[in-house]
């Protein structure tokens, strides 16, 4: 069980301080005697009991550090008492004493016990310290060792001498070292440090006083020697003191003031060198060195990193596309001359990758494409380099392969891929991969071409079912460029008012025959193809974003045309406009509604048809059209039974009308199947408050089973063709104004009634 502070040694640290310190300048300020000497001692051994209790009281984690230093407390104040009696007894002592012994345990110790605070900041605080340090060493070596060395005496004595400011600069090291790997703001770590470098200067004076014979007792020296032991044991006491340990970090980068700090540290001694020629400047050269060096390996980390990451992508440690592409200019400049030689390039795209994101989380989606590029890397093994593009998107490069080759390797890829994978909550992931071969035996093919290439033969599998591998040939070429050329034509279009229109396909009731609505389909009156269907080049928009530029066009014009409709016969006919689930966003419900109030449009005379795909992520529908809804706008699920989609998911939405698809109209009359089908469908779409549309209706007797089936609204070829909106208000205007609601105006089944619209976008009266 671990003791937090109690609340008695909480406010210990400042009493402490306080008394210790009115006791240090007490010392100094009285004339020195025998009996003041005492004072020192007293102070002095007070810091190993104010630790003890400090690490008593505030139970640190990680006690090694502060025992090891109360430890080296103990000696030091030992040795204290020790030179004290020595010197009580009259005369100075003896050099070494029995206290040098016990001082030089307290120095090394101490550094023990700092370095083992400091440990947890890893390696690099340890290499900086050692940067800072080296030209000190050097400095002192000339300054303080030499002559030591050069004074003689016993070599008892000598090595004494010596020891003690190696001692002294090994506690330096340990401190800097700390002072490097640990949050500075913390008081505890504050007087720690402080009381460390008060005793460092002490002892570099009394070293310097000691050489000249100048130094005194109860002078400043003794207050700086002094002053560790309280410091130490005040930072014991301090609650902070649970925190000077690092935090354990794995900072390898360099910060830009550190990294001027040990550079500087490096020049010290170069530059100190063009003013002092010291007897001797090895030291100056060795510190130099050393000093350098450790530069040299500090910065070894940062850049080889830095180079690493400029390579890689962090999360999987795979190949990232600036080095793809460089190693793809590589292999094609060092192709061998050989007929069959190829260079290739595979274009995998995970399928479904967005929806393990949406309903599993990024962390399960990390874990996956770290999976996937672990298998990858299997399944190529030495023959290629495997890189993540980015998202789901993976590139393996062959660099020397054969056709055959490249395929086998596909077909590797795929069979790894295939094998389900287990997510850390359990979860099983049956990935599978979209992809696109590119193979070239040409060396001065264009490296962002062949990717490109190899992207579109990508998009070519998934647009032919996903989990497929296509290989990029000269149709697919032609396909990409076309849809390249239609996508600049759309855009162009765009601008150009008039380019991109409307037909209405009415939509007639089932029991009168009369007419209930209309949708609007997009035509594009291309300046050189003619009209063509929104089969060309929906999908078209809808990859490359301009979709929702689309049906601003449609909606803005079909909300006119509704408008025009009421104005000349009087009556709102509804109208239904197409909505891609690609164009989902927070945007199209402020969209509509903005269109809706600049024609004054009653929102219930507004649908928007929405495919069943489009409800795959319920969260994303009703954040776009949650408004919509509220303010009466309708939502109709457009080719119900094609998608994947079950009637729950429908109802969840609360949609009101559903749209079956012609595949479950077409033929019904003859196949008892698609009847009892579609007959499920209406009789659940009823049970869920949502009336039926059937599309595709092009022949009477499909239509009498519909109306069998209890089917309330039917659109299709039989009824009438998409006509412009001449036809629409012809066809409102045979309605009589009158039998709006009821009467007569039915269009009999098999009579088609409008304007049909030919190929070249003119009405025709049919
Ligand atoms: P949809 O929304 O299901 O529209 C019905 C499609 O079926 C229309 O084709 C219509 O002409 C056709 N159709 C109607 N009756 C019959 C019939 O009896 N037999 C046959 N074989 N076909 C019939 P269209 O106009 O070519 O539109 C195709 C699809 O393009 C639409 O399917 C819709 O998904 C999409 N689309 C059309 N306009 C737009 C639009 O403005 N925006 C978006 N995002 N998509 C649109
Ligand atoms: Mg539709
Ligand atoms: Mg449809």
């Amino acid at each position: 069980m671990t003791r937090r502070a109690t609340g008695g040694i909480r406010h210990l640290w400042w009493i402490y301080l306080l008394l210790t310190s009115a006791l240090a300048v007490a010392y100094v300020t009285v004339p020195f005697t025998s009996g003041t000497r005492w004072i020192y001692v007293v102070v002095n051994s007070t810091a190993p009991i104010a630790t003890w209790i400090g690490l008593r009281g505030h139970v640190p984690q990680r006690r090694g550090g502060w025992l090891v230093i109360g430890g080296g407390l103990a000696f030091s104040a030992a040795g204290d008492v020790l030179f004290a009696l020595h010197t009580a007894r009259g005369g100075g002592p003896a050099f070494p004493s029995g206290a040098d012994v016990l001082y030089l345990f307290g120095h090394l110790t101490i550094a023990a016990g700092t370095a083992m605070l400091a440990s947890r900041a890893g390696r690099t605080a340890f290499v900086d310290a050692a940067v800072i340090l080296s030209p000190l060493a050097s400095l002192a070596w000339i300054l303080v060792v030499d002559p030591t060395v050069t004074v003689g005496g016993s070599p008892t004595a000598r090595f004494f001498a010596v020891s003690a400011p190696i001692n002294t600069l090994l506690v330096v090291y340990c401190a800097l070292a700390l002072a490097l790997g640990v949050e500075l703001r913390t008081p505890g770590v504050r007087w720690l440090l402080s009381g460390l470098v008060a005793w460092f200067l002490s002892d570099a004076l009394y070293t310097h006083q000691s050489l000249t014979g100048s130094y005194r007792e109860g002078g400043l020296i003794d207050l700086g020697w002094m002053a560790m032991p309280i410091l130490l044991g005040t930072a014991a006491l301090h609650p902070s003191m649970v925190a000077t340990t690092p935090r354990r970090s794995a900072m390898t980068t360099l910060t830009l003031p550190r990294a001027l700090i040990l550079f500087s540290a490096a020049l010290l001694l170069p530059c100190l060198h063009l003013f002092w020629e010291p007897a001797s400047d090895m030291p100056l050269v060795l510190g130099s060195a050393l000093s350098m060096a450790l530069v040299a390996v500090r910065l070894a980390g940062p850049i080889h990193e830095l180079s690493w990451r400029a390579g890689h992508d962090p999360l999987t440690g795979l190949v990232n596309r600036s080095l793809l592409m460089d190693r793809l200019a590589l292999a094609l400049s060092s192709m061998p001359s050989d007929p069959a030689a190829r260079v290739g390039l595979l274009f995998c795209d995970l399928d479904h990758f967005k929806d393990v994101n949406d309903s599993l989380g990024h962390d399960a989606g990390d874990q996956l494409l770290m999976e996937i590029s672990t298998r990858l890397r299997a399944a190529v093994r030495d023959s290629g380099v495997v890189c993540r593009l980015g998202g789901d998107e993976f590139v393996i490069l062959m660099p020397e392969t054969t056709e055959e080759q490249a395929a086998e390797i596909a077909g590797r890829v795929a069979e790894h891929l295939g094998r389900p994978m287990r997510l850390s909550d359990g979860t099983e992931f049956f990935a599978s991969l979209s992809i696109g071969l590119r193979t070239t035996g040409d060396p001065e093919a264009d490296p962002d071409t062949l990717v490109q290439d190899a992207d579109t033969a990508m998009y070519q599998a998934k647009a032919a079912g996903r989990g497929r591998m296509v290989r990029f040939d000269a149709e697919i070429r032609a396909e990409a460029a076309q849809r390249l050329r239609l996508d600049a034509d759309l855009r162009r279009a765009l601008t150009h008012p008039g380019e991109l229109f409307c037909v209405y396909q009415p939509v007639f009731r089932v029991d009168d025959g009369r007419l209930s609505s209309v949708e609007a389909l997009v035509r594009w009156r291309h300046p050189t193809d003619g009209v063509l269907p929104p089969a060309v080049f929906v999908p078209v928009a809808e990859a490359a974003g301009t979709i929702a530029q689309v049906f601003v066009v449609v909606l803005e014009q079909s909300l006119t045309e509704q408008r025009d409709w009421h104005d000349r016969t009087g009556r709102w006919i509804p109208v239904a406009v197409n909505l891609s689930p690609r164009q989902l966003d927070q945007s199209t419900a402020q969209l509509v509604l903005t269109a809706l109030e600049r024609t004054g449009t009653p929102p219930d005379m507004l649908t928007l048809e929405l495919t069943e795909t489009g409800m795959a992520e319920p969260e994303t529908v009703e954040a776009a059209l949650g408004p919509l809804r509220r303010a009466g706008v309708k939502i109709a699920v457009d080719d119900f039974g094609t998608g994947y989609s079950s009637m729950a998911r429908v109802a969840d939405h609360g949609w009101d009308i559903v749209k079956i698809d012609r595949a479950f109209v077409a033929g019904i009359h003859r196949d008892q199947a698609r009847t009892s089908l579609a007959d499920a469908m209406v009789k659940m779409a009823h049970a869920l408050g949502m009336v039926t549309v059937a599309e595709g209706v092009d022949n009477a007797a499909d239509l009498q089973v519909l109306a069998r089936l209890g089917c309330e609204f039917a659109q299709g070829y039989l009824l009438s063709h998409p006509v412009g909106q001449e036809g629409i208000l012809e066809l409102a205007l045979v309605e009589p104004r009158e039998s709006v609601e009821l009467g007569p105006g039915r269009v009999e089944p098999g009579e088609p009634v409008g304007v049909e619209l030919d190929v070249e976008g003119r009405q025709q009266v049919v």
